[in-house]
């Protein structure tokens, strides 16, 4: 028998004949589930919705066997949340009485039933399935529950809840973060729109620029019919049609010594996209003394850095580590002199943002410390080490802070 017939006659178990094996084997999976399903809904007890709700009163518990991102839609009301292909690991740890009252229930009572049986062979006695699932029981407007997420979140965020790193409780997080953004030029469109697609729960925007077109070239929170609106209003729209669930706050004022710890305070994190050294240095001291982190990113024609100053922690390095004193006046051309590649800042500021959605998950490893630079033309990224500087002017032992005028007024000497 050459190996051909051997699949065939493996196969063909289903008096089909020996014909196409991909046929039979699919029909084979067919009916070998089939035959399990009536064999499980013979030997499980099932019950409907609301006399499963009458049992939990009376103490049954009632296991929600769906996958997390399901359950994150909304479950029964009582109901313990364990995927089914967790519950050999998982139950005993919830029910560890065997002759207890167990209920299952999945979306529409197929992955319950084999969730059943499974407990039946843990030594489980009293189990029962519920029929027609999650699905009838809402249909029913039987008691559910939400935890965090109605199903317009579950369903937006999926792919985050997919994520054992993220998860509900990650995502959660981003709901309740906020971060200001300085800038809603070409770091903070992408920045915004990424994180405001990620679900980061409140978004501030500072900026008092208007649209111009040379701005379309790379910043594309705004568009060609915005021209001349503020950006900060140009990007709420544009960031409010893309997640309606975020609430942007917007500043139409440039950041200045008099303003600059009011309009961050409170957030978790600040993008720096500014294009202008006072606004950097202004934003440095501001987010050392209230110790929030800083996701610094620029660009030059075609390369870009990024790095994360925390100064929540006592080796971080700050702005001032990398730049202890502002250049010259002409020795650092902003984008409007020196141009830039429109790409460029969509890569830094969508790196700022990674950053920034990290810092806020306390997931991997930060940029803090560690300067990534990025060379378009040569296509390659370089990563130099940050230390802090023990000598800096803004963190170093001997620096003192007079106030936000003082840092103004240096700036405005370079
Ligand atoms: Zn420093």
């Amino acid at each position: 028998m050459n190996s051909q017939q051997a699949m065939s006659s493996t196969f063909c178990r289903c008096r089909v004949g020996p014909g196409d094996v991909r046929h039979c084997y699919a029909l084979h999976m067919t009916v070998d589930r089939e035959q399990l399903l009536a064999e499980l809904a013979a030997r499980i007890e099932q019950i409907v919705p609301a006399e499963a709700l009458a049992r939990q009163a009376q103490g049954a518990v009632l296991i929600d066997v769906r996958e997390d991102d399901e359950r994150a839609a909304g479950t029964v009301a009582g109901a313990v949340g364990i995927a089914r292909a967790s519950l050999p690991e998982r139950i005993a740890a919830v029910v560890p009485d065997r002759n207890a009252q167990i209920l299952t229930l999945c979306g529409g009572g197929t992955r319950s039933l084999l969730a059943a049986d499974t407990l039946q062979q843990l030594g489980y006695t009293h189990v029962a399935s519920v029929t027609g699932g999650f699905r009838r029981w809402k249909a029913e407007d039987l008691p559910l529950r939400f935890d965090t997420f109605d199903e317009d979140a579950a369903e937006r965020y999926s792919r985050h809840l997919l994520l054992p790193e993220v998860g509900a409780a990650g995502q959660a997080r981003l709901g309740a973060a906020r971060i200001a953004l300085i800038g809603a030029g070409g770091l903070g469109s992408p920045a915004a729109l990424y994180l405001a697609a990620a679900g980061v729960g409140t978004l501030t925007l500072i900026d008092d620029d208007k649209v111009e077109k040379s701005n379309l070239q790379r910043q594309l929170l705004h568009a060609d019919a915005r021209i001349g609106m503020a950006k900060t209003e140009s990007a709420r729209m544009t960031l409010g049609a893309l997640n309606p669930r975020v609430l942007i706050h917007t500043h139409e004022r440039r950041l200045c010594a008099e303003n600059v710890e009011a309009l961050i305070r409170d957030n978790d994190a600040v993008i720096d996209g500014a294009d202008n050294f006072p606004t950097r240095y202004l934003l440095d001291a501001a987010c050392r003394r209230l110790k929030i982190p800083l996701v610094y990113g620029a660009v030059h024609r075609f390369t870009g850095q990024v790095s994360a100053f925390d100064a929540r922690r006592d080796d971080s390095p700050c702005y001032r580590c990398l730049f202890p004193e502002p250049p010259a006046a002409g020795e650092a051309p902003n984008c409007a002199e020196a141009g830039v590649l429109g790409v460029l800042p969509g890569i830094i500021g969508l790196l700022q943002a990674t950053e920034a959605i990290k810092l806020v998950l306390g997931i991997g490893t930060p940029l803090v410390g560690r300067l990534l630079c990025f060379d378009a033309l040569a296509a390659r990224f370089r990563e130099l080490r940050l230390p802090r500087d023990p000598g800096c002017p803004g963190c170093g032992e001997k620096a003192e802070f007079s106030g936000y005028e003082d840092i103004s007024r240096f700036c405005a000497a370079h």
